[in-house]
């Protein structure tokens, strides 16, 4: 479906961009690789754990009905063994946190309830319920439960899973492959102290930053001219190698921006102009089974169509099942002046004491102030409309940073 030159709303842009976009194939690493990557089949209990009841607590292990009033001790339980030492009514077995419960046993007395006479144990606790202290089979996972769906990053807890499963080879889809390319004849390296009409070329460095948080491996990144022949060999190059080409710049309508009808050349470009702010020129084009975004060359517009669409094409190729954050509605502390695109405000969202969600922007919101991401942890969504928009209106937010305490100065 040709767009034209409409401008797309970002919805809309989002589903074509869904549409051209496939989970990548899967490999196998082992586990002490496995950490950060997305798991591609579910993890699924082949035991009970624990496999034995087990002691939750150090001391005695018991039957639980049995009221002699002191029991011989008849042996030790620690964990990492099994002893066959059989409890009887009027013994104790003394047992460590861990360890499997003796045969006949069916309670742990813990040791502060207890006190030592001779070889004897006299038990200070009126009454001891069957299971007391002690972890029943299969009470931390059952066999045959799924407990980690496919689709989910391996954070600490789930690799811990995976290690109790000795699961030594993990299944896990391949990282995406990504080139980031900045273009613009303006633009030096941070090291060279800029000319007259030159500036340091950001955006390649926080591409590759939010690339690689996005779990992308990030093959190469560089700079090209504004020269239609260079940049195509630098792009034919980047696209025979990657997943996903990022370039900046280049991409409005200035004599100089070629991204464009280079992209169209080598393969097709879905849309160019989206109805947003900041963002509005950008490109996204898929050649064979490389998807190239041509992201605008202002630093904060680059990085919001980074979050905004890279992110949920680099979240289905790495196999992720949440693609998309949900926004959530926010109230509004100061007054927002609304526009004719729908706008993502750089914003700080925090809760009240009820749990409510406030947000204020982060100051001006030029395309050019990167400053305005900094500290940011959402966008705060202004959609078009006459009139502006009030301190206490509701409206939504993307979050995407942690939700910290209030603000000293509430508004800017
Ligand atoms: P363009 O989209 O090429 O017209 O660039 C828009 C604005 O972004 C211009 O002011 C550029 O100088 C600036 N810009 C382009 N590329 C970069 C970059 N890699 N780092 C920082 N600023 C850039
Ligand atoms: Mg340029």
């Amino acid at each position: 479906m040709p767009t034209g030159d409409r401008l797309l709303p970002p919805h809309e842009a989002l589903e074509i961009i869904l549409r051209h976009v496939r989970p990548l194939p899967v490999e196998q690493v082992p586990l002490e690789e496995a950490g950060d990557r997305v798991l591609a089949e579910p993890l699924i209990a082949d035991r009970d754990l624990p496999p034995f009841p087990a002691a939750t607590m150090d001391g005695f292990a018991v039957i639980a009905g049995d009221v002699s009033p002191w029991r011989e001790i008849i042996g030790e339980q620690f964990a990492g063994s099994q002893t066959s030492v059989e409890v009887t009514p009027g013994t104790a077995v003394r047992i460590t946190t861990g360890a499997p419960l003796p045969p006949g046993a069916d309670a742990v007395v813990p040791v502060e309830n207890t006190e030592l006479r001779d070889d004897h144990v006299v038990i200070h606790q009126e009454h001891v319920e069957v299971g007391e202290n002690v972890r029943p089979v299969g009470a931390d996972l059952r066999k045959d439960q799924v407990l980690v769906e496919a689709g989910t990053p391996i954070g600490p807890a789930e690799i811990g899973l995976l290690a109790s499963l000795g699961q030594v080879d993990v299944p896990v889809f391949r990282r995406p492959r990504v080139s980031v390319l900045s273009t613009g004849d303006e633009l030096v390296d941070p090291s060279e102290e800029p000319g007259p009409g030159q500036i340091r070329d950001s955006n390649r460095f926080s591409l590759v930053v939010a690339a690689r948080r996005a779990g992308a491996d990030v093959v190469w990144s560089g700079r090209g001219p504004d020269d239609p022949a260079a940049l195509r060999r630098l792009l034919e190059e980047r696209i025979a190698d990657s997943d996903i080409v990022l370039t900046s710049g280049g991409v409005s309508v200035g004599e100089k921006d070629f991204v464009k009808e280079i992209l169209d050349d080598l393969g097709t470009v879905h849309f160019r102009r989206l109805f947003m702010k900041p963002g509005k020129p950008l490109n996204f084009a898929t050649v064979g089974d490389t998807l190239v975004f041509g992201l605008p060359g202002n630093p904060v517009s680059a990085l919001v169509g980074f979050e905004v669409f890279v992110n949920a094409a680099l979240r289905v190729m790495a196999g992720r099942r949440d693609v998309q954050p949900r926004p959530v509605p926010v109230v509004l502390t100061h007054d927002v002046p609304s526009g004719d695109r729908l706008e993502f405000q750089r914003g700080l969202v925090w809760a009240d004491e009820s749990g409510v969600l406030h947000a204020r922007n982060t100051g001006p919101q030029a395309s050019a102030r990167l400053l305005s991401l900094v500290g940011a942890n959402a966008f705060i969504l202004i959609p078009p409309r006459e009139t502006p928009y009030r301190a206490g209106e509701r409206v939504m937010a993307v979050i995407r940073g942690p939700i910290g305490p209030a603000p000293e100065s509430p508004a800017e």
